[in-house]
């Protein structure tokens, strides 16, 4: 599955956007978090008006990943009259964007580990290993053929997906690549996928989420950039 990006940054590196993917099946858009700049993007791109239907996937809830998702829901509700749908595994999404004001009714939540879309998409969250205050999530998307992971901020890939990755069942992996050496506790590094990922296989991985300006490493070492307005 072909992901789009509005953004492909970290918290600290904004320069790159918050990092933002989207894709549509049929009359439905599909977001990965809606972090601090995804809002504007997204209204300049124009596509939040040409789809009857919005879903946005939660990873967890930095504001480099949820920033302007209640600006979001209710520019949807407001000016669009469309209702977003929000699916995240973690119910605290619900107490903050309450405390904005927007309450359960302003739009739908989906809590559900594995959720299946009428038009036969199925998601997959997975947890991924971040941060110790919050739980963050990756996301299997399967459609038809295609399975496609996105990881999420993480510091690991679970052995499960990799594996899956390796003989081909996952034909793509979107991974968090905050850092071009230094490994850490928080998330992957370019160094660590590196380590885990054959140079053969690195055309069917995309580096996301990056820390600093190191794209032209990313490409020589044979892995992929995302399709993203901010370059
Ligand atoms: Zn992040
Ligand atoms: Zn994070």
């Amino acid at each position: 599955m072909h992901l789009q990006f509005t953004g492909m940054g970290t918290a600290y590196y904004p320069q790159l956007g918050s990092n933002s993917a989207f894709f549509s099946i049929e009359n439905h858009l599909y977001m990965i978090d809606c972090g601090e700049s995804t809002f504007k993007s997204m209204v300049e791109l124009g596509v939040l008006e040409k789809y009857d239907h919005i879903t946005v996937f939660v990873t967890h809830v930095h504001f480099d990943h949820i920033g302007s998702l209640g600006t979001m829901i209710t520019y949807c509700r407001n000016v669009l009259h469309k209702t977003v749908t929000v699916l995240s595994q973690d119910t605290i999404i619900q107490q903050m964007l309450s405390l904005a004001g927007i309450n359960i009714d302003r739009y739908v939540f989906i809590q559900e580990p594995v959720h299946t879309e009428p038009n036969g998409l199925r998601i997959t969250a997975t947890p991924a290993r971040h941060v110790d205050a919050i739980p963050c999530y990756g996301y299997l998307l399967e459609y038809k053929q295609d399975r496609t992971y996105f990881s999420g901020d993480t510091a690991v890939i679970p052995t499960d997906i990799l594996n899956e990755f390796h003989s081909g069942k996952i034909q793509q992996m979107y991974v968090d690549c905050s850092t071009d050496r230094i490994g850490g506790r928080t998330h992957l590094s370019l160094e660590a996928l590196c380590s885990m990922i054959p140079d053969e296989e690195r055309s069917r991985v995309t580096c996301m989420h990056l820390g600093g300006p190191f794209q032209q490493a990313v490409l020589d070492s044979g892995f992929c950039l995302p399709d993203c307005i901010h370059s």
